[in-house]
């Protein structure tokens, strides 16, 4: 095949400091051995997240010059409007400043004790929020989706029969709405099928259960289906995302993904009494219902960015670069999640270090490797992260030890790439040299942000 190229050109740079590693080491020991507390500056390729981190392109700024900023009415909320009601087919559109702040709308609204909210998989602030209203969040994922390391085209697919088996259980009134993760971001951003989506739709319309997408990165799933899904090779990524919500009630986003936006996020829907609901809400906690909690430029950079992530060639290079990635891990002997998913590789600690036990967080001592061999910031997704103590004090450790590289949209380059691919190979050839980290102190939630850790010996 042919080089990955990226389909456009630089106009403005921002400097990379290089560090040597005698002072990452001495940066890293600073830190505690945490990712979130080493200064930007301090990190040569930062794939912490690939959340409100993408490069705008030029008429994303041109449109940020554009943006107006009336309070009511302006016209940077109507070209956003309309942008959004043509890629979703959902009319009531409705701004806000993040994803989690139409979560939060959503389910104050829908939300409440003794209700289920059924998903592929939710994502940690989307569960936060429902959990937040005094509801239960269930995870009804497919069988391929639970194991890393066998290939298969949409582990993200919700399971069917899980689903009927909980309707039946719980009783359909108790459930208020069901809730598609596209790609499914804490599964390893794997995609789901259009075949998934539509039989799912189905359940839910059989039992009056209202179905939502949430649409982070509804135009990276959309050219998996494209490349992945039988009748779709020849339909363009917007027919097959105006397909893909056709089948759902409402969607969820937040633009620092797919929008290729600094900051952002909406609700779409179709039913107008609940998007009446939202918007009393939204003028209580986030603006009036033209800005959200957004400013017109922000509305205009959105718009903009909606319809370049639609282009094939975009996702070409977005979704082989990071299938590069992995393959080229893959054939260094690295364990990783297989296959590529849609923004980030996921490696497996636990394979990584057979020599560090669960309880010494083999996943954040990879991401200290990653980091002194070259200055490459990941971060853990596994029992630093979502551990957990029992009575005696002793860890119950997370279902998984994964690190994740997640890829920044259009800021890093091929050479980039294959300077990560190296690092992460040079840190598994000298695995046995690094040794496990216990925690000196921690948070009693979210601890992974701030924890300070040490090595063992
Ligand atoms: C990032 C993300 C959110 C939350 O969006 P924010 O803009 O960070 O508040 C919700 N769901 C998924 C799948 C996400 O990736």
């Amino acid at each position: 095949m042919q080089t990955i190229i990226e389909p456009f050109k630089i106009k403005s740079v921002e400097p990379i400091y290089f560090n040597t590693p005698e002072e990452r080491v001495a940066i890293l020991e600073k830190a505690f051995y945490n990712p979130f507390l080493i200064h930007s500056k301090d990190v040569i390729i930062d794939l912490l997240t690939d959340s409100g981190t993408s490069a705008m392109s030029s008429n994303q700024w041109a449109g940020i010059m554009q943006g107006d900023e009336s309070y009511a009415g302006s016209p940077s909320f109507f070209r956003f409007e309309e942008t959004i009601q043509n890629i979703t087919g959902m009319p009531l559109v409705i701004p806000t400043h993040q994803g989690r702040a139409a979560e939060k709308i959503l389910f104050s609204i829908l939300g409440g004790k003794g209700k289920y909210f059924v998903s592929n998989t939710l994502f940690d602030t989307t569960r936060a929020n429902i959990e937040f209203s005094g509801a239960e969040g269930v995870d009804l994922l497919c069988e391929e989706g639970k194991h890393p390391s066998i290939p298969a085209p949409f582990k993200g697919n919700m399971d069917v029969n899980l689903l009927k088996n909980f309707i039946a259980e719980k009783g359909a009134s108790n459930i208020p709405l069901c809730v598609i993760t596209v790609t499914n971001n804490s599964g390893g951003g794997q995609p789901v099928s259009m075949q998934n989506i539509r039989e799912v739709s189905a359940v839910c319309k059989e039992h009056k259960i209202p179905l939502f997408i949430d649409a982070c990165r509804f135009a990276e799933n959309s050219y998996f289906i494209k490349i992945r899904e039988a009748g779709y090779a020849n339909k363009s990524v917007p027919e097959i995302a105006k397909e893909l919500f056709s089948y759902a009630d409402g969607c969820t986003m937040s633009a620092k993904k797919d929008a290729f936006a600094n900051i952002g996020g909406f609700l779409a829907m179709r039913n107008e009494s609940l998007a009446l609901s939202c918007r009393n809400l939204l003028v209580v906690m986030e603006g009036f219902p033209t800005y959200g909690g957004l400013a017109g430029r922000d509305l205009e950079a959105i718009a903009i960015g909606l319809n370049e992530v639609m282009d094939e060639n975009y996702l070409n290079y977005r979704i082989r670069s990071i299938e590069y990635l992995t393959n080229k891990l893959i054939e260094a002997g690295v364990p990783v999640m297989q296959p590529a998913g849609g923004h980030a590789v996921y490696i497996d600690a636990k394979a990584f270090f057979p020599h560090i036990p669960v309880d010494q967080y083999p996943g954040q001592a990879l991401v200290g490797a990653l980091y002194l061999v070259g200055g490459i910031r990941s971060v853990e997704i596994g029992s630093l992260m979502f551990g957990k103590y029992d009575t005696d004090g002793k860890l119950i450790p997370a279902q998984m030890e994964l690190v994740r590289m997640a890829i920044p949209r259009r800021v890093y380059t091929q050479s980039h790439i294959d300077y990560v691919a190296e690092v992460v190979i040079e840190a598994f050839n000298n695995r046995a040299k690094v040794s496990g980290l216990k925690i000196i102190e921690e948070a009693p939630i979210l601890r992974h942000f701030t924890a300070k850790l040490a090595p063992i010996n």
